[in-house]
């Protein structure tokens, strides 16, 4: 059976509380907390103003893709045709086409823990095995190579890297990819790489995001890549996500598509393709990314004083995943992590997530995707939490 997405639970019982009219600060959810790009919005509305609104090509709109393609070929340093790029329902949507459509019974994909909630239902979804891989806070949370040599098998289908990753934010560097390619190329040649870049343009602290494509040269046509507009555009609600793999495979996830959803909405992929074209996008991008740096170095030092708290300085995404298995298990107040943050929304009206949806246990992510005060008061109310545990 799949399971509810904890994440999204967890915001829902923290959005409950709120209607009660509870004064709940929420760390729970995924979402930037800022409005898209004018020009995103200007373009919707002219639109649905303007035009009918009519089913669209099942991969997407030509256009869409075309300009899907063209950022992917910018980024990525390699020509990128339209028949190459899918335009889905979100990143999470472009996942779970690729593992419908790809995946064989049995065939097993590599999941470093602590991994996105929903990697391992859509894994299943496919009917394919995940094979969870533990990583080390002492190796910032990323996949090593020799912990990845010891989970292939000639049944591995896919690698999956979130760079950088949710939960932790670990990132990737390019010396670490290459090793991890080499591996692959070496112990699973019949392996592919699934990099997810939806959090690619949310990295600071001096971390240089690199293009997989131009970092492993040998493998090239065993990488595929989810990428999309949710993250660094905050359109989260516009449900739009780009998948770019072989032609082949994105004509089988387009014939999927074309029976679950018929595509993406129209108005969706309008806002999207605004978002990828109009040129005033990106200064409300960096504006956001600059927002999100200063609220990652205020919550990082903030919780890096809490009692018992302990969090490594994340290369990217928009979360802090903090350790408090001090304050768990024989002779504290909590049985585990999700007894810590349900006393923490119950109780102090703090909203978080607990690190076993994750499959790392003992932990807490806090997302700084929300307003200052928000946090400024989030903080506070933290330090007089973790001040009242013994
Ligand atoms: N991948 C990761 C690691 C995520 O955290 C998320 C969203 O939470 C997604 C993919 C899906 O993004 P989208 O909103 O585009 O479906």
């Amino acid at each position: 059976m799949l399971s509810e997405s904890p994440t999204l639970a967890m915001s829902a019982r923290a959005k409950e509380l709120k209607a009660q009219g509870k004064a709940v600060l929420d760390f729970s959810a995924g979402e930037p907390d800022f409005r898209p790009p004018a020009a995103v919005t200007a373009a919707v509305t002219e639109y649905l103003q303007t035009k009918p609104v009519h089913y669209a090509p099942v991969p997407g709109m030509p256009a869409l893709r075309d300009a899907a393609a063209a950022e992917f070929a910018r980024y990525h340093g390699r020509a990128v045709t339209r028949g190459e790029v899918l335009v889905s329902c979100g990143a999470k949507h472009s996942l779970a086409n690729l593992f419908m459509v790809t995946l064989s019974p049995g065939d097993e994909v590599v999941i470093p823990a602590p991994y996105w909630v929903s990697y391992a239902d859509m894994v299943r979804l496919g009917d394919g095995v995940p094979v969870i891989v533990p990583t080390r806070r002492e190796d910032g949370w990323r996949l090593q190579p020799d912990a990845l040599a010891a989970a292939l098998t000639e049944r591995t289908r896919f690698i999956i890297l979130g760079n950088p990753t949710n939960p932790t934010g670990a990132g990737y560097p390019a010396g670490l990819l290459r090793q991890l390619g080499e591996v692959m190329a070496r112990v699973a040649p019949q392996c592919w790489l699934l990099v997810d870049d939806i959090y690619r343009r949310l990295v600071y602290g001096g971390f240089e995001h690199v293009s997989a494509f131009a970092t492993l040269a040998d493998v090239t046509d065993q990488i595929v890549i989810a990428d999309g507009v949710s993250k660094s555009y905050s359109m989260t609600g516009y449900r739009i996500g780009f998948l770019l793999a072989p032609a082949n495979v994105v004509a089988a996830a387009s014939r999927l598509q074309g029976h679950v959803t018929s595509g993406a909405a129209t108005p969706s992929q309008i806002a999207a393709l605004a978002a990828l074209t109009d040129p005033s996008c990106e200064a409300a991008v960096q504006d956001m990314h600059a927002a999100f740096t200063r609220r990652r170095e205020f919550m990082l030092a903030g919780l890096q004083a809490l009692p018992g708290l302990d969090v490594v300085a994340p290369d990217g995404a928009f979360y802090l995943f903090c350790d408090v298995s001090r304050h768990l298990g024989p002779g504290t107040q909590f049985a585990d992590d999700i007894a810590f943050a349900t006393w923490l929304l119950e109780q102090k009206l703090i909203g978080s997530v607990p690190g076993t949806a994750f499959g790392a246990p003992g932990h807490l992510r806090l997302s700084y995707a929300a307003a200052d005060e928000t946090l400024r008061d989030g903080l506070q109310r933290l330090g007089e939490a973790f001040a009242a545990l013994p």
